[in-house]
């Protein structure tokens, strides 16, 4: 079995359940490049938190890279540790034209020494079509573009075998980090919350994240999941990966008792806003010098506004909002 930096619930609990006596450890590669120290927890102040008696602390995991950053970089970390440990020469992935993944990897694939492939939805596009691809493009990374047909085959594993075998020695990353080694990088988010937390907000995509906030919470901490996407079955979805990690229902089941979904927070789905959401966005850098985007944690932080603003009996509670950065496509309505 495999265990991590600092092993993990979930690793520890597998090898009860299997037996298994010998753990292999992971150790992530380059220290400078996987570094939390620049993400500081920090306090904000507004008006309606103070009226509410309540601590609100933001997690600036936006902070850790400029460009390698948030959530991103914590799915990255031990993925690139195995890839490493595989001897792979280099690193194959997925994403969307904006995608804040395809970015990470290439930055942190160009700091570590690895080669790295960026297959991108739409062949329509080009490594010029936008800021975050002229910047992969720009760290090195290869950009194959593919139709949606094609790209809907992401997650199949004959697929990503016929890749394997065009690419030998290289390592594959699924779309968004959204793997085993994504949330055991998303576990360790715990251990840089130093004090009791009351509630944990984080913005939600492939789940990747929330399952390891889910899985790592020894602290019963109450977790407030944010999905960005409409119309998603986030408990059934969290569920669905927990159970693959643990082999085990009912201690997936137990992982999640402390979860509260807030559905009602997309803003119509994936990427879209409307001037409501800009507006909050604004009032908040402008009230506290907060930035936030509108595809995911502008979402996430006004779901938890509207929580403080909806709920009695918040007096001295501590909340932590994740920011899992996403900041790159933010710059036009933050000036
Ligand atoms: C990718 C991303 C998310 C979604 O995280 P998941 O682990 O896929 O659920 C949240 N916030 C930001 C800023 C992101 O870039």
């Amino acid at each position: 079995l495999l265990s991590f930096g600092e092993g993990g619930k979930i690793v520890a609990h597998a090898a009860k359940l299997h037996k298994i006596k010998r753990i292999f450890a992971i150790v992530p590669v380059e220290n400078h490049v996987f570094d939390t120290s620049k993400s500081v927890l920090e306090r904000i102040s507004l008006p309606l938190f103070d009226a509410k008696g309540v601590e609100v602390y933001v997690k600036r995991d936006d902070l850790i890279h400029e460009l390698v950053s948030g959530n991103k970089w914590r799915k990255l970390k031990y993925n690139l540790a195995q890839a490493r440990q595989n001897k792979a020469e280099g690193i194959f992935t997925f994403g969307g034209a904006f995608s804040n993944h395809l970015l990470a990897t290439a930055a942190a694939c160009k700091e570590t020494g690895f080669r790295s492939i960026g297959f991108v939805r739409g062949e329509e596009l080009n490594a010029d079509s936008n800021d975050t691809l002229r910047k992969c493009s720009e760290l090195g990374m290869e950009l194959i573009f593919l139709d949606r047909l094609e790209y809907g085959m992401r997650h199949d594993f004959e697929y990503i075998k016929e890749l394997k075998n065009e690419h030998p020695n290289f390592y594959a990353i699924p779309e968004g980090g959204a793997n085993y080694y994504g949330v055991i990088g998303c576990q360790e988010i715990w251990r840089e919350i130093p004090f009791q937390a009351n509630h944990v907000f984080a913005a939600q995509g492939t789940t990747t994240t929330s399952c390891g906030l889910a899985a790592g919470n020894t602290q019963k901490a109450e977790i407030h999941v944010v999905p960005v996407l409409k119309g998603f079955d986030a408990l059934a979805e969290m569920k669905k990966v927990l159970d693959g990690f643990t082999y085990d229902s009912d201690l997936s089941a137990e992982y999640l008792e402390q979860v509260h979904i807030h559905p009602d927070a997309h803003f119509g789905g994936y990427a879209k806003y409307d001037t409501g959401l800009l507006e909050f966005i604004r009032m908040i850098y402008r009230e506290c010098r907060l930035p936030l985007d509108h595809v995911y944690t502008g979402k996430a932080f006004y779901a938890l506004y509207k929580w403080v603003e909806n709920s009695d009996d918040l007096e001295g509670e501590k909340i932590v909002f994740l920011h899992t950065g996403g900041l790159q496509a933010s710059g036009f309505y933050l000036e």
